[in-house]
């Protein structure tokens, strides 16, 4: 079996690449599948991030994510820009295989492959991300500093996003296309409490003005298809996320949003020697630490698995 590997990693965000350091560091010599057109993660579609510890100043997002890649590798991890296309992961051996066929074998697999928002589709939404369009308010909502921002959505997430935006915006219009919220009641108490939170009902984004950075939004009614313009510097899109959970289904428990569920508070899914961390497995906190974070326990799981093994 000179050609099982200890450990593979699938997926290089700040998970993936937290746990190719530990792994490398710890000399299992993963092998990590960063994707083929994105990897570095969903921090590379971002400009500053200022809310990552250690950076003073902060840091662009692809300066951060190319740290982590060359500080993995400088222990060796073993880093391939191609995509896992199939996964077989219930026997003692796992395979993996890329794009080309190739299968790869190991003891133990690490799942970090991230969560994907879910966009509106509208021409220049990618062109202006990091400019005005953000799909997170704890990431960028202090960006936004007595600005007239708006919110799209009509659940939990959005008013929560709301919510906290308030705290530092003039004025949040959250857009929604039906004329009555699916929040909690709680949380949508909170929003109609909030003077500085309006509410445009039955409206949808229609187009996303700016050249260099956003400087207003089209809105259209969805009952009447009037159309409107609203004048903001600031368009936080809570319509959701997808985890990307294809590759594993029939094989990991997933949950009933489609995250891979793992043994809280460790990292270990459904089978043995699969351990699964990040945004694929969060609902709740979605951010870069928390990712690197659970991307060290992941490391940590398996080398223990590992060695219990030998
Ligand atoms: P991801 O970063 O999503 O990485 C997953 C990786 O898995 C990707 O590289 C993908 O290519 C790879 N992958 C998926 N499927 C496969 C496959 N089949 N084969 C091979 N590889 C695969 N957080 C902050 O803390 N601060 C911020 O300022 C901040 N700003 C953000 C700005 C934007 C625009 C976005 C979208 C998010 C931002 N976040 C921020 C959130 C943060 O980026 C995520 O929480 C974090 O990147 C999640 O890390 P992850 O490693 O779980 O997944």
């Amino acid at each position: 079996m000179s050609d099982v590997r200890n450990v593979i990693i699938i997926g290089s965000g700040p998970a993936g690449y937290t746990a190719a350091l530990y792994t490398a560091r710890a000399s299992l010599n993963p092998l990590v599948f960063e994707g083929a057109v994105t990897a570095g993660g969903a921090l590379m579609n971002t400009t500053d991030v200022e809310n990552f510890p250690g950076f003073r100043d902060g840091i662009m997002g692809p300066d951060l994510m190319d740290s982590m890649r060359a500080q993995a590798e400088r222990f060796g991890a073993e880093l391939v820009p191609d995509d896992v296309v199939a996964v077989s992961l219930t026997e003692e051996i796992k395979t993996v295989t890329d794009t080309a066929g190739t299968v790869h074998r190991a003891k133990a697999v690490i799942v970090a492959t991230g969560s994907q928002h879910r966009k509106l589709g509208l021409p220049n939404e990618d062109a202006l991300s990091g400019r005005g369009v953000s799909w997170c308010a704890t990431c960028d909502g202090f960006f936004f500093k007595d600005q007239d921002i708006a919110v799209v959505g009509g659940g939990d997430t959005a008013m929560e996003e709301a919510t906290f935006l308030s705290r530092f915006a003039r004025s949040v219009t959250v857009v929604h296309r039906r004329d009555s919220l699916r929040a909690s009641k709680a949380m949508q108490e909170r929003a109609f409490a909030d003077p500085k939170i309006k509410f445009a009902w039955d409206s949808e984004v229609a187009e996303i003005h700016g050249d260099q950075k956003l400087t207003g939004l089209t809105l259209r009614n969805t009952k009447t298809c009037e159309s409107s313009e609203l004048p903001v510097t600031g368009l936080f899109i809570a319509v959701g996320h997808d985890p990307r959970t294809e590759l594993f289904k029939g094989q990991l428990e997933l949950d009933g949003e489609g995250y891979l569920k793992v043994d809280a508070p460790s990292t270990r899914t459904s089978l043995t020697g699969v351990f699964a961390a990040g945004d694929v497995v969060d609902h709740t906190y979605r951010q870069a630490i928390t990712a690197a974070g659970t991307g060290c326990s992941a490391a940590l799981d398996a080398e223990r698995f590992l060695a219990a093994l030998a």
